[in-house]
């Protein structure tokens, strides 16, 4: 691993071409990594992990930016699948929406979307849901927190709209699951 030095920052900040080659930025956040010169979204210096060469980054478990190819070759629409699910699993309690979604995943609401649907036949954004519901549920069963609690914790806006969302998945409220399904 490489020291993150003000001027590697300054590199990233600025998507500097010459510096490629140079060294490789992995994202702990989403776990895609980059050439400096990728014109993605600055990420926070605190999430910023450097390596000296592609292959370091991929041992170290990050996957390539479909954008910037750090590796050279072009990343694959399954691999691409797999690192947009990967970043709704590791965020899905934060505000993400499909725009933050195509800012992580490096690429444009409009094609993720597609791309994204045709290769596992859902939107993004019902797998999000899913991911959601089933924390949500986790929560309820294995623990005492409020509803409003763990509405918040998985990523939904309210309480209410929680409710909402899980009454149409599961045709009961999370207090009646709960009720049933508590193994506190
Ligand atoms: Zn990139």
């Amino acid at each position: 691993m490489l020291t993150l030095t003000p001027q590697r920052y300054q590199a990233i900040k600025t998507n500097d071409v010459t510096q490629d080659g140079r060294f490789y930025y992995g994202v702990k956040s989403t776990g895609i990594f980059c050439r400096p010169s990728c014109h993605s979204r600055l990420p926070k210096q605190a999430h910023l992990v450097l390596f000296a060469t592609a292959t370091d980054a991929l041992q170290a478990g990050f996957r390539p930016c479909k954008r910037c190819r750090p590796t050279g070759n072009a990343v694959s629409i399954a691999d691409w699948t797999v690192e947009i699910n990967q970043i709704m699993i590791n965020q899905y309690q934060t505000k993400l929406d499909l725009e933050t979604l195509a800012q992580l995943a490096h690429g444009s609401p409009f094609y993720l979307h597609h791309v994204y649907q045709q290769q596992t036949g859902q939107t993004p954004m019902a797998y999000l849901k899913q991911v959601r519901l089933a924390q949500a549920k986790k929560l309820l069963q294995t623990t005492t927190l409020p509803i409003s609690t763990i509405a918040t914790q998985c990523g939904f806006q309210s309480a209410a709209y929680f409710s909402t969302v899980f009454k149409q998945v599961y045709q009961q409220s999370p207090r009646v699951f709960r009720q049933k399904n508590s193994r506190t």
